[in-house]
């Protein structure tokens, strides 16, 4: 049972939150692109030089970059009973590379956050004094909201065509959005 559930949504939504609750309590692989690329920044690698400035400005990665990452990352043990990608795909490039491997590695669901922009300033704000994330600035902020407006919203439609899209409600108490997205599994 190697089937993704994609979790998209603007930054700040609270997917990487609620995808670390979800893998653990339905034992699947937690896959977070950003996660992955800032350690990749910080182990200074040759990825991580390339993407450290993208990074901080709220830019996306180039797609060759976080497909081939992606695609070896699900190489991984761990991902044979499910995966959760928290991230990915954020580009229609990189819906289609998923496209290219889905006999081995279906699409199951997209779980769409939604928020308004206002809300999602004010949490990465608040996020951003306690995590120390170089992006989780005003500046980049913007840009990343913008980013995800341009080029991973039109992922919605690529994904309601297939009948595969829950949309999620993701202002409110944790606890209870936890509840509606563990209803999806
Ligand atoms: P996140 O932790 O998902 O908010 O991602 C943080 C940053 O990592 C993004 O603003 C991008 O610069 C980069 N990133 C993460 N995932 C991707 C992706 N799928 N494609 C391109 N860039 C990405």
């Amino acid at each position: 049972m190697t089937d993704l559930v994609v979790f998209l949504g603007p930054p700040g939504a609270g997917k990487g939150t609620q995808a670390l609750r979800i893998a653990s309590e339905f034992n699947l692989a937690h896959i977070s692109t950003g996660d992955m690329l800032r350690e990749h920044v910080k182990e200074l690698t040759d990825l991580g030089k390339a993407a450290k400035s993208l990074l901080d400005e709220g830019k996306l990665v180039p797609d060759d970059l976080v497909i081939q990452m992606l695609i070896e990352r699900l190489s991984y043990e761990d991902c044979l009973g499910g995966s959760i990608l928290d991230g990915f795909p954020r580009t229609l490039p990189q819906a289609e590379s998923l496209e290219r491997i889905s006999n081995k590695f279906p699409v199951r669901k997209v779980v769409v956050f939604e928020a308004d922009k206002d809300e999602l300033i004010k949490r990465i704000l608040l996020r951003g004094e306690v995590s120390g994330r170089s992006d989780d600035t005003e500046d980049s902020i913007r840009v990343r909201l913008e980013v995800y407006q341009k080029d991973t919203e039109p992922l919605i439609n690529f994904y309601e065509d297939k009948g595969i899209v829950s949309k999620i409600n993701a202002v409110g108490d944790i606890d209870e959005i936890y509840k509606l997205i563990s209803k999806e599994f």
